[in-house]
């Protein structure tokens, strides 16, 4: 029998509904964990399965509650969700720091646990590993400390994510300054009362204005707009948020905060983190020069004596690049991009690959309107394997960004795993930026649906490293570059497929920065360790120095990125991760025949060796299964320099 989707509320129903579910689960958690507490099974099995199902539950409201806490139309729903947010992660706390139910794990026969199958092993394993990296072993002050500061990080988080989400800056300009602007972005953006047109941080708004507009003071304007989202508010949240978690890992017996972080990701050791992000920098620079003197060339063309191109400046000079050099008009581009057409063709394309077909349901309550629902299942099966969302476009008071939210982790026989894609796209032509996310973001939801098949909560979906979980991803956006991939869906109002040849244009065109690029996520990197690892006093003067060391582009005079560098709060030192993925993307990709991109033999080996194993395996390993070899940095490199 497969599980029941979970039934969401009605708008005006879902502030009492959030709060009886979340008060009707905590309760239930509490019976269950007092359940193992005082009278746990007898066989290890049953005690790990009722710890299981407690994870399950927990996590499930969790998920529940940080989804609809970015996307809910209503404030107050919003609000209630943080509010289970906080109450979910403070009963996680509590519970892995319960020495009573610590003991029932740490206390089962060794005849008993050496009788386990691997997978249940492996479980008893990470959820001791659990316990003792949340202090369960240390004394009660120091519980009690650890307590305190779990709470304070969670709100912390939340405080820095909403304040991020709700600081929309608007430039205003005269239609005149907005020469350069898409047609349609200019339709839709009429000018208001006073003869104005605004343009605001969100990026449908301000990805353009830096790509398109002609008058450098608007371009600039837009930029420093951006980049000054959160400030001042968030400085004050992030120190403090550095300096709990260097004292949490301290309390747990770790150097500081990275340490305890890659402790449980695939890199394994703080001090790899810049060891890494260096390797990575040497490896970039001397493509980074050679790119940003063609740049800079186009560049001193219209600023005499430049010596850098300035970071408010780059999209538009890389975007001009691509056209004068490597003939791509993004202009051009986006009319092959009709978001109808793209949302089509991702289904079908990923259908194909993976072996799924996808069923619209229409009978089904969402949050708002915008959000489309489809049943996954096998191309020939009739049992649904899970349940997608789709919430694209972007609205007042929803999450700014693009990601995956887990609605439910996904268990065989007890949960229909369910997954949400937040996304921020247009309604009329996209950009090919844009295309590539999407894929991205769907491969999250992909790899959610496809490893939630599982016996275990511990190990659903994209439960696996962290500084593997973007790989799947990563992967999957080489089929929105694909010109015969595109070309199955991406038409013009003509109904012209895009050239073969364009395809490969964009294709050069975005080699063409793939360098700087590279250094310029070294820099987010480096801002993510080191704000960590040091908890400078100055941050802005540390940012300066770690964008000079770094970062193809200089400081911005007067700025403070990071106070919106929303990863600080989710990744917080890990953001390296994002390239450690690409690197084992390049190399999972490796595998699969460039001229033949649905090839079903590999496609379906990759599915069921790297996705459907969700956490069930080292990282490392599920890769090393699906590649016939250990990882390796070598197709990453090769890529770099081709
Ligand atoms: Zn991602």
């Amino acid at each position: 029998m497969t599980p029941e989707p979970l039934a969401l509320p009605e708008t005006d129903a879902a502030e009492s509904w959030v709060k009886e579910r979340t008060s009707a689960t905590l309760t239930h958690v509490r019976e269950l964990a007092e359940k193992l507490r005082t009278a746990p099974p007898s066989e290890a099995t049953e005690v790990l399965k009722a710890w299981d199902e407690l994870s399950l539950e927990l996590g499930s409201l969790g998920g529940l509650a940080g989804l609809l806490a970015n996307v809910h139309p209503v404030e107050a729903v919003r609000t209630a969700c943080e509010d289970t947010e906080v109450e979910v992660d403070r009963l996680r706390t509590e519970l892995t720091q319960d020495q009573a139910l610590y003991r029932v794990f740490a206390d089962l026969p060794a005849k008993q646990t050496d009788a386990l199958d691997p997978l249940a092993k492996r479980l008893l394993e990470k959820t001791l590993q659990d316990f003792t990296r949340a202090g369960v072993d240390r004394d009660d002050a120091t519980r009690a400390r650890l307590t305190e500061i779990n709470e304070r990080l969670t709100e912390l988080n939340l405080e820095f994510s909403r304040v991020t989400r709700d600081d929309v800056r608007i430039t205003l300009a005269t239609p005149e300054q907005l020469d350069g602007m898409p047609a349609d972005w200019l339709e839709a953006h009429p000018v208001n009362d006073k003869g104005l047109v605004e343009i605001t941080t969100d990026y449908p708004d301000a990805l353009p204005a830096r790509m398109f507009v002609k008058d450098p003071a608007i371009r600039r304007a837009v930029t420093v707009a951006s980049l000054e989202r959160g400030w001042p508010h968030n400085e004050a949240v992030l120190k403090e948020m550095f300096a709990l978690r260097h004292e949490l890992a301290n309390l747990v017996g770790y150097e500081d905060w990275p340490a305890f972080d890659a402790a449980v990701k695939m890199i394994g050791e703080g001090p790899a983190i810049p060891e890494f992000i260096d390797k990575i920098a040497g490896a970039a620079e001397g493509r980074m020069k050679r790119d940003l003197e063609v740049l800079l060339d186009r560049y001193d063309r219209d600023v005499t004596g430049a010596s850098a191109v300035s970071a408010a400046d780059a999209l538009y000079y890389e975007e001009l690049v691509r056209q004068e050099k490597y003939d791509v008009d993004s202009q051009v581009v986006r009319t092959y991009f009709d978001f109808a057409k793209v949302h089509q063709g991702l289904l079908d394309v990923t259908g194909r690959l993976f072996g799924l077909r996808y069923e619209p349901v229409s009978d089904v309550v969402t949050w708002h309107e915008d959000v489309s629902v489809f049943d996954v299942y096998q191309q020939d099966g009739d049992e649904p394997l899970g349940r997608i969302y789709l919430d694209l476009h972007p609205r007042e008071g929803k999450y700014k960004h693009a990601a995956q939210f887990d609605l439910a982790p996904g268990v065989q026989g007890r949960q229909l795993p369910e997954g949400v894609l937040v996304c921020n796209f247009s309604r009329g032509l996209m950009e090919h930026d844009h295309v590539v996310t999407l894929f991205h973001e769907f491969g999250h939801l992909i790899h959610h649906v496809l490893g939630g098949q599982g016996e275990w909560a511990r190990f659903s979906g994209v439960a696996t490293e962290w500084d593997f979980v973007e790989a799947p991803s990563q992967m999957l956006e080489e089929w929105a570059w694909d010109a015969d991939v595109l070309q199955t869906f991406a038409t013009n109002a003509a109904g012209e497929p895009i050239p073969a040849d364009l395809v490969a244009r964009m294709r050069a065109a975005d080699d063409f920065g793939k360098g700087y690029h590279a250094r310029q996520q070294m820099f987010y990197a480096a801002i993510s360790y080191w704000f960590h690892k040091e908890q400078p006093d100055d941050l802005t003067k540390r940012l300066e120095e770690l964008q000079a060391a770094y970062s193809p582009y200089p400081y911005l005079e007067g700025t403070h990125f990071f106070a919106n560098f929303g990863h600080l709060g989710g990744y917080s030192s890990a953001y390296y991760t994002y390239m450690w993925s690409l690197v084992i993307a390049k190399d999972l990709f490796s595998a699969f025949d460039r001229d033949n991109l649905f090839d079903p033999e590999v496609a379906g080996r990759y599915r069921d060796l790297v996705l459907a194993r969700g956490g069930e395996k080292d990282a490392a390993d599920l890769v090393a299964d699906f590649l016939g070899r250990p990882y390796s940095f070598d197709a990453y490199a090769a890529w770099l320099v081709s």
